[in-house]
């Protein structure tokens, strides 16, 4: 059979594409994730985003289907549990492409909307990038 090892745990997997290096997504979620940017605390997804809603995203493999997950949903679930059922994950950091597990909750549609206007987030964004701290990290 077509065996493989996982690039990030090493455990001997079968896999379904001679592409595949990961295990499960888990894995290959993790291997990513260990290259990501630190910006003022967020986790910057180093991977593509989604064009229309903005969030980090990667492409995994379901029942032998490729889909595309939502990195700050993933790492929610990698990293604190399952998302509880009827909520979603919010950032408290308003950054899309961040997927630190310390920004994200699980809500409600309604509350993310309130979060919203209560931060003002239809105004100009603020320019509090300038200040980062990403330089320091270096
Ligand atoms: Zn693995
Ligand atoms: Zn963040």
């Amino acid at each position: 059979m077509n065996h493989a090892t996982c690039s990030h745990c090493g455990i001997v997997f079968r896999r379904t594409s001679s592409m595949q290096r990961y295990c499960t997504s888990v894995c290959r979620f993790l291997a990513v994730a260990n290259q990501f940017e630190a910006v003022d605390g967020c986790w910057i997804w180093p991977k593509s985003t989604n064009p229309v809603t903005g969030y980090g995203q990667m492409m995994t493999r379901v029942g032998g289907r490729s889909v595309l997950v939502a990195v700050h949903r993933l790492s929610f679930e990698v990293m604190k549990g399952p998302i509880p059922e009827g909520l979603q994950v919010l950032h408290k950091c308003d950054n899309r492409r961040c997927f630190n597990p310390m920004h994200l909750f699980a809500g409600t549609q309604r509350e993310n909307i309130l979060d919203m206007i209560s931060k003002g987030r239809a105004a100009p964004y603020p320019r509090r990038r300038a200040m980062s701290s990403a330089v320091a990290l270096k």
